[in-house]
């Protein structure tokens, strides 16, 4: 016997019981967003591997050990973007969206691949919802940004399960010059680095304040703090920022910790964790980029973004807002057709004549030759709001039954007023 093909390791399938949940909160998602004045941005999924090279940074865990990157068939360097970021402003610059400082705000949906060992929250493909903003340097659009996320949070119901953490880690300069002063730190420290840590001291040694080992965050309590380091531009726009946080009454803890994996960062950066899952984990992450457009061969153009990881999303309501995603309906209309010959037609032809009157409906045909008890219960599973009915009485006479689920109310109709009746009943 052939043995059955399998799935590449850390990468899902998303069956139908799961795209109904996920189709749902991506309608929240756009229609939030677009509520805001942000614009839909598609772009491929293979890019240039000198594309996330130059915007992530080559001493980053995404470059240096998470990319998928292969030849083509020409011998090019390609990579399945890991992020979304660098692939939105290649975009905009490419097609002049910058052009004279132009303004655009930006959202994005999508697969994004990182080769890191699968675990729950963390796969080798997974989705991302995105928004970058370009054009706008001051912190109304951090706060807009901000509060966009809280939104969703609200309506997902998962508000109080996450913590928004918020850090300013300067300008690219400010960093050049903390740079230093923590490699003497660690320099001074070294036989208390473990190995990864030791080789970023003259790499990347901000990466190290990330780490996720406890010996090397108690050690980071006697580090020189960045905060201290950032110029008073940075400083006055943080305040700002924090001050108009307390005002719109968003909640908010400062970590002086957070930097972010990622080399394009300045100024503002900002996290949603939470605890649900056990370990501290990030639901979504963000910050201000005003650099990497000029790096990416654009003008100086000041930038902001963040992405939601939807798997992570989808498991925390799921875990802690559960009634979000249950019962809710999935048809308005379950037909019940039995097994006459001339009836499965008639059921096709009044249904067609229901879809053209109301385009929106979600009407479903039950085919199977099961009892009209079996049918109803299908119906109510499925969330209906109307059964029609049509058994070899209704045939003959030119007759449909319609009823209710809600208030179980049930009515033989001639099949030419359906229209009519369920306008009535719906609308
Ligand atoms: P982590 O520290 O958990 O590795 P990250 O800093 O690498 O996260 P970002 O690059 O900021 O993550 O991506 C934004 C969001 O995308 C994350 O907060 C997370 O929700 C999601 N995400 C990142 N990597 C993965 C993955 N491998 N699988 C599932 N979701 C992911
Ligand atoms: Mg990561």
């Amino acid at each position: 016997m052939k043995r059955n093909i399998q799935s590449i390791r850390g990468m899902n399938d998303y069956l139908p019981a799961t795209t109904k949940i996920w189709q749902k909160i991506e309608l929240i998602l756009k229609n939030v967003i677009s509520s805001y004045g942000f614009h839909e941005i598609r772009t491929p999924i293979l890019e240039k591997t000198i594309l996330f090279n130059r915007a992530i940074g080559v001493i980053t865990d995404v470059v240096e050990k998470e990319m998928y990157t292969f030849n083509d068939r020409n011998n090019e360097s390609i990579t399945l973007r890991p992020e979304n970021t660098a692939s939105c402003v290649r975009a905009c610059i490419e097609h002049g969206l910058l052009r004279n400082n132009n303004e655009q705000r930006l959202w994005y949906l999508g697969q994004m691949f990182r080769y890191e060992r699968p675990q729950k929250c963390r796969y080798r493909q997974f989705y991302q919802f995105g928004v970058e903003v370009f054009g706008l340097s001051d912190f109304y659009i951090e706060i807009e940004l901000i509060l966009i996320v809280s939104r969703l949070w609200k309506i997902f119901g998962i508000d109080k399960v996450l913590n928004l953490e918020l850090n300013s880690i300067g300008s690219l300069e400010t960093r050049i010059k903390y740079r230093s002063i923590l490699i003497k730190f660690f320099e001074c420290n070294k036989n208390k680095l473990d190995n990864e840590s030791k080789s970023r001291i003259y790499s990347n040694p901000l990466r190290i304040l990330d780490s996720k080992n406890q010996d090397i965050q108690n050690l980071l309590n006697d580090a020189p703090k960045l905060f201290n380091y950032i110029d008073s531009k940075s400083k006055f726009h943080f305040k700002d920022l924090c001050n108009l946080l307390d005002l719109v009454g968003v909640k908010y803890y400062i970590n002086q910790r957070l930097i972010r994996g990622l080399d394009y960062y300045n100024d503002t950066v900002f996290e949603w964790v939470t605890d649900t899952f056990g370990l501290k984990k990030t639901i979504c992450a963000g910050g201000r980029y005003d650099n990497l457009i000029k790096e990416l061969g654009g003008k100086k153009t000041p930038a902001i973004g963040f992405a939601i990881g939807m798997e992570r999303l989808i498991l925390l309501i799921q875990e802690t807002n559960p009634k979000f995603i249950e019962n809710f309906s999935e048809i308005d209309i379950y037909f019940a057709s039995f097994c006459n010959k001339n009836n499965k037609h008639i059921a096709i032809m009044i249904s067609e004549k229901i879809r053209d009157s109301f385009p929106s409906l979600r009407l479903f045909i039950d085919y199977s030759c099961n009892n009209l008890k079996k049918q109803l219960s299908q119906a109510n599973k499925q969330g209906a709001k109307i059964v029609l009915i049509l058994g070899e009485n209704e045939i003959q006479k030119n007759q449909i039954t319609i009823k209710n689920l809600y208030t179980k109310i049930q009515k033989t109709i001639s099949q030419e007023k359906v229209i009519l009746y369920i306008s009535k009943l719906l609308y």
